[in-house]
């Protein structure tokens, strides 16, 4: 079985160690590490590991400009990252998804927790999760038959609307951007406008009727299912 690489850029030396052993545990991991910008995007480039842990609080170069790099770059644009944030960053937390990081965990966090992230980003990126029937509340949704349903009964969605719907049940709990929904619904080309999110979700939960209350709107940014 080949290895998975997974580039660390942090500069704290015990979060490292904590995150180095916790993957070696996991097993399939090998584990790359930077501890400043620089380094880690040269890393990032000539290594191209499956996924980045990237830490916000660094010297010289702060997390967000690594992310923002990483992700225009057309070569390390589609390597996940997974953001490390403290209580208090909440507005770069925001910034950091906007710029196309794939998740975030905040510090203090559970090694194990943010183990499954890894693994589950990974899982998206072999379109494994997207076979997964998933349900949330009543709604129902079986990615292999295209079909959703509320309280068991069918309900024709739109191509673009199965596609947010899936993309926010995939992720639930956490917020997703309008300009991220845009660009894996609509794709990276498109220009639409982001209103037009905002009207595909309206659609959508008047198709969901009762049930759409689980989606909600984070004012300003964008949606998110509930967690249940
Ligand atoms: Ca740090």
């Amino acid at each position: 079985m080949s290895s998975t690489r997974i580039l660390i850029i942090e500069d704290e030396q015990d979060v490292i160690d904590l995150l180095t052993l916790n993957l070696r545990k996991a097993g399939g991991f090998v584990v790359s590490t930077a501890t400043e910008g620089a380094a880690g995007l040269r890393k990032a480039r000539e290594e191209m590991p499956a996924l980045i842990i990237l830490d916000l609080m660094l010297p010289k170069m702060p997390g967000l400009e690594i992310c923002k790099v990483l992700k225009t770059d057309a070569a390390t644009r589609k390597i996940p990252i997974i953001m490390l944030t403290a209580k208090a960053e909440e507005i770069d937390r925001i910034v950091g998804l906007e710029f196309g990081a794939d998740d975030y965990v905040t510090k203090p966090f559970s090694p194990r927790e943010l183990i499954l992230r890894v693994n589950a980003i990974l899982r998206r990126g072999k379109g494994e999760v997207a076979e997964e029937k998933m349900s949330i509340g009543a709604i129902t949704l079986d990615p292999a038959r295209h079909h959703v349903a509320v309280g068991g009964k069918p309900v024709r969605l739109t191509s673009v609307e199965f596609k947010l719907l899936s993309m926010l049940m995939q992720r639930q709990g956490r917020v997703q951007a309008r300009d991220r929904l845009l660009n894996e619904v609509w794709g990276y080309e498109s220009l639409i406008d982001t209103r037009t999110v905002d009207t595909h979700v309206r659609r959508l939960r008047k198709k969901l009727g009762k049930a759409a209350v689980a989606i909600e709107t984070v004012r300003g940014f964008g949606y998110r299912i509930r967690e249940s």
